[in-house]
């Protein structure tokens, strides 16, 4: 028996290259050793986005696409719609009987991220808690391993010490899971900031046009101390040659542009260009791929329907486990 990958994504936007570094590249890479499912976390994209929900149908295809452009398999992993499966919201309920508010508010990512967006007493309670909702997408789908990006770490955690506390009151039932950081597990911003991010805008999308790409290098945030040609760069903390050291295939470019920044010799502007480049090689199959899809929603919904079918399925039979585990089984047949 294989074993279990669960992993997802907001429907906030299109996925860009932090996701692909982050987690995509793993998922695309161990799709045919582990039993993969891939959850589209509508109900999560709510927590910040409950005034705009006209979005999420679009942006729930626009994120499939992506999967298939960077190669997910969709006959081999199983691509769910999380809010069609009422399971997990069955589940996000028990495990919230038993986590702790002080708990909810110590975990380090959604502690960042309601600070980000200046909550302060007003956070949302779907906010709050959407460490238990993820705990519970983890642990229904009864998976060992979950590909992230390293800003999910603290909740990966979170979930399992929910799975340890719901197998120390009821029984040995659950998975505790563990994460798996991608080649990056955090991609800089096109801004410098930590985080590339949909909500923060400072990313590159892996569907963005040659020229789009060229537009956003040519605005990359560079080295504030380098201001003349002549100046010395720091290159290992510049967002040009950190993108450039992970996706320029050409290595030896990649360590002259350094040297080269190092000592003065190049500005820069020549430097994006050859960013600018490189990125567009780097994503022209993906673009190329996607063109195939991007005219026919009714295949990609077709795949989400029967992705979710088969998640929903599985959802199930770990909730029989669960009632009977918890001794809620009662009355059912
Ligand atoms: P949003 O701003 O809407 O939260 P996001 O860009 O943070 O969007 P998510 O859908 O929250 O994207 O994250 C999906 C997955 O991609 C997570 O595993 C996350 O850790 C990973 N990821 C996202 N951005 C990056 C990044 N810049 N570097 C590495 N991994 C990332
Ligand atoms: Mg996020």
């Amino acid at each position: 028996m294989k074993k279990r990958i669960l992993t997802g994504d907001r429907p906030t936007g299109k996925l860009h290259l932090g996701h692909f570094v982050g987690s995509l590249s793993e998922r695309v890479k161990l799709q045919h050793k582990y039993e993969e499912f891939i959850l589209i976390a509508d109900i999560q994209a709510l927590t910040t986005n409950f005034n705009n929900p006209e979005n999420l149908r679009q942006d729930i295809i626009e994120v499939t696409m992506d999967y298939l452009s960077c190669g997910i398999d969709p006959e081999v992993v199983t691509i769910c719609v999380q809010s069609m499966i009422p399971e997990l919201s069955e589940l996000t309920m028990y495990f919230s009987m038993f986590t702790t508010v002080a708990s909810l508010r110590r975990n380090p990512t959604t502690k960042a991220e309601a600070e980000e967006k200046r909550y302060g007493q007003n956070i949302m309670h779907g906010f709050l808690g959407y460490p238990v909702s993820q705990a519970a997408d983890i642990a229904i789908f009864r998976a060992h391993l979950v590909p992230v990006g390293e800003d999910q770490l603290p909740i990966i955690e979170q979930t399992r010490e929910i799975v340890r506390k719901f197998n120390n009151l009821y029984g040995s039932v659950l998975i505790e899971p563990k994460a798996l950081i991608g080649e990056v597990g955090r991609l800089i911003g096109i801004d410098g900031q930590t985080k590339m991010s949909k909500s923060l805008g400072n990313a590159i999308y892996l569907s963005d046009s040659s020229s789009v790409v060229e537009r956003k290098v040519r605005g990359m945030f560079t080295d504030p101390t380098k201001i003349h040609l002549g100046d010395k760069g720091h290159p290992d903390n510049c967002p040009v040659h950190i993108y450039a050291a992970i996706f320029n295939d050409d290595r030896g470019v990649v360590e002259e542009t350094r040297e080269a920044c190092l000592t003065g010799k190049l500005g820069c502007v020549t430097c994006k260009k050859k960013l600018a480049v490189a990125l567009n090689k780097f994503l022209e199959p993906i673009r190329e791929e996607r063109k195939k899809y991007e005219g026919c929603p009714e295949f990609i919904t077709e795949i989400l329907l029967r992705g979710t079918k088969k998640g929903r399925d599985e959802a199930g039979k770990t909730m029989k486990h669960v009632r009977k585990a918890m001794k809620i089984d009662y009355f059912r047949q």
